[in-house]
C-alpha cells in the first residue's frame, strides 16, 4: 500500500494539524497509561526538528458534544510538556477566531494542544462546516491516530477535504507492519485469538483464513465455536446467534487446509470470582452451573507447542478472565509464549489484550509490534479499507 507519508511533505514554515490519539485513562488528572501518547513522539520530533508549527488535536472519552472537566486534555498538555521538555500550550477550544489568531501569530516550532474534539458534537458527525474549521487552522493535515482510522469524524477524516493530507510516523509504522504480515507472511503463521466480541474478530479470520496454517481459540470466543462443535458449554459466556456463522467458518477452513483449534480443556468455576472452586476439565465435562473461564493445561501446551514453532503470529484477544487472578494463568502463559518465539514476526492488538501481556510483565518490546489500534487493527486485518486511511492513499 502506497501512503503520503509525512517524511515527503514540505514543511518548511508550515502550521501542521496533528491528529493524535490521546484518549488515555485519566483518573482525577493523573494519566493511568501513556501509551498511546508515546507512541506519537516519534512523530512530534520530527516535526520539531522541521521547525514547524504543531497543532496536536485529539478526541478523549465519550462526552457527547458537552464541555467538562473531566474529558479536558489539559492534563495531556503537561505531560507532553515533561516528555518533550518544551512547552506546550494548551487552547480552550479546538476551533474558532481567537484560537485561528493565536496559532497564527506564534513562532515556528511552537507546540499547541487543542481542547477535546468531541466537546463538538459535530466531530462525530464529520460537519463538513466543523471539519473546515478546523482546517482553518493548518496548512498540512498529519493522521496519526491509527486507533480512530476506522471512523469517519471530522478531525479524522473529514478535514483532508480541505488540507492536504500525510501519515505520521505511527500510522505508517502501523500500516507497514500490519500490511507485511498480510502479504508476505512466513509460514508456519498462527493465529491466536480470544477474547469476548466474535463479530469484531469475524472478518480477521475469514480475510486470513487461508494464508493461516493454525488458528488458535481462547476465551469466549473459543466457546462459542466449542458450542458449535455440540459441545454442552453451560454458562459459559459464549454467543448462541453466532454458532451457525462459527460453524461455517471451521467448514471453510477444512477446504483451504487451515486448522482451526478450540480448548480441549478449560479451568471452569460455578462463579467468576477469585473465591470460587475451580477444577481444569475437558471441555466435554462441563455442565449444569459451570463456567468455561480460562484455557485448560492441556490446551496451553499444545498452543505453546505450535507457538514455538510459529514464524508469523498474530495475537488479539485474551484466553479467559484475565482480570481474575484465579483465570489469568492461560492468557499469562500464551503471552509468554509468544514473547519467548524470538524467530517469528509476531504482532499483538486489542485494548484488553494489551492489559493482559502487563499482566503478564511484559515488555512491548518483547514483540515485533503492539498496535494501537484495536477496532482498528482487526478492520486493517479484516481486509477492510479504513477511512483515515484513504484519506492518506498515494
Ligand atoms: P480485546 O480488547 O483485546 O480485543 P476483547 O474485548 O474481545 O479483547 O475481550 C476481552 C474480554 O473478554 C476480557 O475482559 C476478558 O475477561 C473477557 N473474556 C475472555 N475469555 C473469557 C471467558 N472465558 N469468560 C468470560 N470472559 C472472558
Ligand atoms: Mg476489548
Amino acid at each position: 500500500m502506497k501512503i503520503n507519508s509525512l517524511k515527503n511533505a514540505d514543511l518548511t514554515g508550515k502550521k501542521v494539524f496533528v491528529r493524535a490519539d490521546f484518549n488515555v485513562p485519566i483518573e482525577n488528572g493523573v494519566i493511568q497509561d501513556d501509551t498511546r501518547i508515546s507512541a506519537t513522539l516519534p512523530t512530534i520530533n520530527y516535526l520539531l526538528e522541521k521547525n514547524a508549527k504543531i497543532i496536536l488535536a485529539s478526541h478523549l472519552g465519550r462526552p457527547d458534544g458537552k464541555k467538562n472537566e473531566q474529558d479536558s486534555l489539559a492534563p495531556i498538555a503537561e505531560y507532553l510538556e515533561k516528555k518533550l521538555l518544551k512547552t506546550v500550550t494548551f487552547l480552550p477550544d479546538c476551533i474558532g477566531d481567537e484560537i485561528v489568531k493565536t496559532i497564527s501569530s506564534a513562532e515556528e516550532g511552537t507546540i499547541f494542544l487543542l481542547e477535546n474534539t468531541r466537546f463538538h458534537t459535530e466531530e462525530e458527525s464529520n460537519d463538513p462546516e466543523f471539519a473546515k474549521k478546523l482546517a482553518n487552522l493548518a496548512d498540512i493535515f498529519v493522521i496519526d491516530s491509527f486507533g480512530t482510522a476506522h471512523r469517519k469524524h471530522a478531525s479524522t477524516y473529514g478535514i483532508a477535504e480541505y488540507l492536504p493530507a500525510y501519515a505520521g510516523l505511527l500510522m505508517t509504522r502501523e500500516i507497514d507492519e500490519l500490511s507485511r504480515i498480510m502479504t508476505e507472511p512466513e509460514h508456519p503463521f498462527v493465529l491466536v485469538l480470544g477474547g469476548a466480541k466474535t463479530e469484531t474478530k469475524i472478518p480477521l479470520i475469514k480475510n486470513l483464513l487461508k494464508d493461516a496454517d493454525y488458528i488458535l481459540l481462547g476465551g469466549g470466543l473459543a466457546n462459542t465455536f466449542n458450542a458449535a462443535k455440540g459441545y454442552d458449554m453451560a454458562k459459559s459466556l459464549y454467543e448462541e446467534d453466532k454458532i451457525e456463522l462459527a460453524r461455517e467458518i471451521m467448514l471453510q477452513a477444512e477446504m483451504v487446509n487451515t486448522q482451526i483449534l478450540t480448548s480441549e480443556d478449560a479451568i471452569v468455576a460455578d462463579d467468576a470470582t477469585d473465591s470460587a472452586e475451580s477444577i481444569d476439565l475437558p471441555i466435554n465435562d462441563i455442565e449444569g452451573e459451570m463456567q468455561a473461564l480460562d484455557i485448560g493445561i492441556k490446551t496451553v501446551h499444545k498452543y505453546y507447542n505450535l507457538i514455538k514453532d510459529a514464524k508469523t503470529i498474530i495475537w488479539n484477544g485474551p484466553m479467559g478472565l484475565f482480570e481474575i487472578e484465579k483465570f489469568a494463568s492461560g492468557t499469562r502463559q500464551i503471552a509468554k509464549a509468544i514473547a519467548a518465539n524470538k524467530s517469528a514476526r509476531t504482532i499483538i492488538g486489542g485494548g484488553d489484550t494489551i492489559d493482559a501481556i502487563k499482566d503478564a510483565k511484559l515488555g512491548f518490546d518483547e514483540f515485533t509490534h503492539v498496535s494501537t489500534g484495536g477496532g482498528a487493527m482487526l478492520d486493517f486485518l479484516g481486509g477492510n479499507d479504513l477511512p483515515g486511511i484513504d484519506i492518506i492513499k498515494a
